[in-house]
């Protein structure tokens, strides 16, 4: 019999992973985060070393792993357009490979597991915004297709798992998350804006900035992944969970300019392909089965991410 919850977190030494781990041990979990480091980093959880209820393995998981939980949060997967396009087989892979086994261990000790989805599976969405019985508008052969479909496939192997073997599944559709210990060089529309400005060099907006994105802040997200990892049986999902307000990335780039007090200019580049035009959750599931809503306001949330890049910058120069 164990008294604390045993979770396992795959990518825990990411962005969203490392926050996961912070409140889970503050919740009295016992953490095991594995990663191998692909996008993640060390920084992110330096400070949980030490920590007796926190254990760091180094592992890829598109090979098999044999551990004993109770929990199983699956974040394994680069999420930045730049990083997953790097490698786009082994992004396949980690979707593919990488959630059987997660399945495949989840099955043989009977833990409840969640899978971290996207916002891309609706691709290029022609419903707006998404509600989550829109099954999207993606293209199979592009070079987002490696993350988009990697990630729809892997809804696929969770419901059949769940139907098959009878797991205890969730799934979460993440839309743009964005906060502290996002990599410098992650690539991701809010961090590229803010080290741009911070470093004064030309803020890159692909396209004419006329695309629309809502963005929700780190620690909403990990609020609304432990309501939906801690509801009841019958909610599997998959449930949106993002933030509504919608900005275009013009206004981004400006919020984030002023709020930096750079003097950057803004400057054009070419669009990327399947670049999606418009996105923005609707979260009504989220909030009837979760009672879940996210609070902190862009303007709030982009202060503390700036000030996280500052930091950053000043001790990396
Ligand atoms: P991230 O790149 O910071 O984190 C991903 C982590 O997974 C990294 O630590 C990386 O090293 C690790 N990883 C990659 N491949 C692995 C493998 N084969 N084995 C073990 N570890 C591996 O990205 P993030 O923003 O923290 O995203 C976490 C999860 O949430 C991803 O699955 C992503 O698709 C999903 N998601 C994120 C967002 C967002 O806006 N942040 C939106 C939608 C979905
Ligand atoms: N697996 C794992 N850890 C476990 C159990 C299974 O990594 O504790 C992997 C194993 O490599 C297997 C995959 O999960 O290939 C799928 O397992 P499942 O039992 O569903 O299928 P099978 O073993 O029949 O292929
Ligand atoms: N984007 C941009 N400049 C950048 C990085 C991204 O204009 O330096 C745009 C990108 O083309 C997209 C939006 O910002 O329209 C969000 O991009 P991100 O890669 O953050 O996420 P995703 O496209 O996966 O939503």
């Amino acid at each position: 019999m164990h008294l604390r919850r045993r979770v396992l977190v795959t990518g825990g030494a990411g962005f969203l992973g490392s926050h996961l781990c912070d409140c889970l041990l503050s919740k009295g979990c016992d953490v095991l985060c594995v990663d191998n480091f692909y996008t993640g980093s060390k920084r992110n959880i330096a400070h949980l070393i030490g920590n007796p209820y926190f254990e760091m393995c180094r592992h890829d998981i598109t090979f098999p792993l044999y551990v004993e939980v109770d929990e199983i949060y699956n974040l394994a997967c680069p999420a930045s357009p730049i990083h997953y396009q790097n490698d786009p087989v082994q992004t396949t892979k980690v979707n593919v490979h990488g959630s059987i086994n997660m399945l495949g261990l989840a099955k043989r000790i009977k833990a409840k597991i969640l899978q971290a989805s996207t916002s891309e599976v609706y691709g290029d969405p022609s419903v707006h915004p998404q509600p989550e019985t829109y099954h999207g508008n993606v293209n199979c052969i592009g070079p987002r297709s490696c993350y988009d479909e990697g990630k729809r496939c892997a809804e696929t192997l969770f419901f059949d798992y769940f139907r098959q073997h009878k797991l205890k599944i969730k799934v979460a559709r993440i839309f743009n998350t964005y906060g502290p210990r996002m990599h410098l060089n992650d690539g991701r529309v809010v961090s590229n804006f803010i080290v741009q400005a911070l470093r004064g060099k030309p803020v890159t907006i692909f396209g004419d900035g006329t695309q629309t994105r809502a963005f929700c802040y780190v620690d909403d997200l990990i609020e609304g992944l432990m309501r939906l990892m801690d509801s009841i049986d019958d909610v599997t999902g998959p449930l949106n969970l993002g933030k509504p307000g919608e900005f275009t990335i013009l206004e981004l780039a400006k919020k984030v300019i002023e709020l930096s007090n750079s003097r950057s200019e803004v400057i054009f580049e070419p669009l990327p392909a399947d670049d999606p035009r418009q996105r923005r959750p609707d979260i009504t599931l989220a909030r009837e089965v979760l009672g879940w809503e996210p609070k902190v306001e862009l303007e709030e949330g982009l202060k503390k991410t700036i000030a996280y890049f500052n930091e950053l910058l000043s001790s990396t120069i």
